[in-house]
């Protein structure tokens, strides 16, 4: 069975690329009836904050990406880490070094001068422990001094790094901490899991932590090293681009949905499929489809596919996402009442919204408490002569049957007998519902206000 893990190291926001790394063995995982793990990597006591953490797990809750079982805590595994060190050392696949800060740099420095490899070589490797100081040591890994180390990597294709390339690591620092790279493997081993999909900045580490798989007699995992994302000029993405934490997407007011389908597509690609829901991600997504060039930020097309998702959610879990968009942004909460309009009106605004905030301006008919205040350009609509239009209107009203129909008749046989078009009504009709002059069809706001409070700001206006 298939098993995925997200591993962020807690030192900063959710940000973007960290979000689609997370999607990405989301996706592969939950298509594949497989696991899909969390694993802060909190082992940088300096720089790792409980703050970082509970940003990440609420952007992760956010974006819907919910992991299997508790999340992993790699600080708190060190013990674990020292004994796979520590069953190295006694497997003689690793050795205890006992070289100084000062020797290694003398070792580097002389090498420079002569022109070899500055890769440390330590002179404890093959030495006899009898000889062993009683002064403190790290224990380092035998790498492989010949040959190649080979990355059969799903994206990047073969990847050959001579292992002359590769110096002995540290596996324990001489006060007994387990080095991240590690730490890495041994997690990802006791955690089953089968397939590793990350940045393509740890490319290099895959290489040693090979090594380290080696050495255990354990089974590599499948590697996936994805391209990172760039900024829309191609250049690599930093703040100014929109490098920014998934909470900032959350309170610019994108759906998930959205940024789900969005981020799929950023450097993974299923034909000519840009817009898909949940269900066809998941079925669809692999390996083979993600692209070995950094994907670029696009706002336009995330802004596209937020619009398409908005249209077609359910008006339930729309009505909620944007209850907690107004909490996420500290707005106020939306009354009883108000909730309910809004849930009524959404199937004449969920197909005129990209984002939000968007959605919530064209709901203004909703938000507006009586009397209403319009805008500049609803103003112009409401002049004497329109005022006049409005009050003789209200009476056909009164006992009108309020269905779509029946209004549209009413109103239309209203305009006839006037000699009026009925564009001409309209404008007056949605500057006194709505207050402005850009809103859904006034039949729909009609129907969503109701006859009493349709009546009322007809009335207000007129007046
Ligand atoms: N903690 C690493 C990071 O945040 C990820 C390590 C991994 O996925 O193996 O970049």
């Amino acid at each position: 069975a298939v098993v995925t893990r997200f591993a962020p190291s807690p030192t900063g926001y959710l940000h973007i690329g960290g979000a689609r790394t997370a999607l990405f063995n989301w996706l592969y995982a939950r298509g594949r009836g497989g696991k899909f793990l969390l694993r802060i990597e909190d082992t940088d006591r300096e720089r790792s904050t409980p703050e970082a953490t509970a940003a990440i797990l609420k952007g992760l809750d956010w974006l819907g990406l919910d992991h299997d079982g508790e999340a992993i805590s790699q600080f708190e595994r060190a013990d674990r880490h020292r004994e796979v060190a520590l069953d190295l050392l006694a497997q003689g696949k690793a050795y205890k070094c006992f070289s100084t800060q000062d020797e290694i740099q003398a070792f580097r420095d002389t090498a420079k001068e002569e022109g070899r490899s500055t890769l440390f070589q330590s002179p404890w490797r093959d030495a006899d422990p009898s000889t062993h100081p009683d002064a403190p040591y790290v224990i380092r890994l035998k790498t492989a001094t010949e040959g190649q180390t080979i990355i059969e990597d799903e994206v990047q294709g073969t990847v050959k790094i001579g292992n002359d390339q590769l110096d002995d690591m540290v596996l324990l620092r001489s006060d007994g901490t387990p080095v991240y790279m590690l730490a890495v493997v041994v997690d990802d081993y006791d955690m089953g899991v089968t397939h590793v999909i990350r940045g393509d900045d740890h490319l290099n580490n895959a290489a040693r932590q090979m090594g380290i798989y080696t050495a255990m007699g354990w089974p590599l995992p499948v590697y996936a090293h994805i391209p990172l994302i760039h900024g829309p000029d191609g250049k690599k993405l930093s703040k100014r681009h929109g490098a920014l934490g998934v909470e900032e997407y959350q309170a610019m007011g994108y759906p998930a949905a959205g940024m789900r389908n969005y981020l799929a597509r950023l450097g993974w690609s299923h034909g000519d499929d840009e817009f898909f829901t949940d269900e066809q991600a998941k079925e669809w997504f692999d390996l083979n489809g993600i692209g070995k060039s950094p994907a670029r930020l696009d706002f336009k097309k995330l802004e596209n596919l937020c619009g398409q998702h908005i249209a077609i959610a359910e008006d339930a879990s729309l009505l909620a996402e944007i209850e907690e968009f107004l909490a996420a942004t500290n707005q106020p909460a939306l009354s009883d009442a108000k909730k309910e309009m809004l849930g009524n009106a959404l199937f004449c605004l969920k197909d005129r919204a990209k984002i939000f905030p968007e959605l919530i301006e064209k709901a203004a008919f909703v938000f507006a408490e009586r009397p209403i205040n319009p805008d500049e350009k609803a103003e112009k609509n409401l002049d004497t002569v329109s005022r006049g239009i409005l009050s003789e209107l209200t009476p056909h009203l009164q006992n009108a049957s309020w269905s779509r129909d029946a209004l549209e008749e009413v109103m239309n046989t209203f305009a006839e007998a006037r000699g009026l078009k009925f564009g001409k009504l309209a404008g007056p009709l949605r500057a006194a519902l709505s207050g402005r002059s850009v809103s859904p069809s006034v039949f729909d706001m009609m129907i969503v206000l109701g006859r009493e409070e349709t009546l009322a700001r007809f009335n207000d206006a007129a007046n």
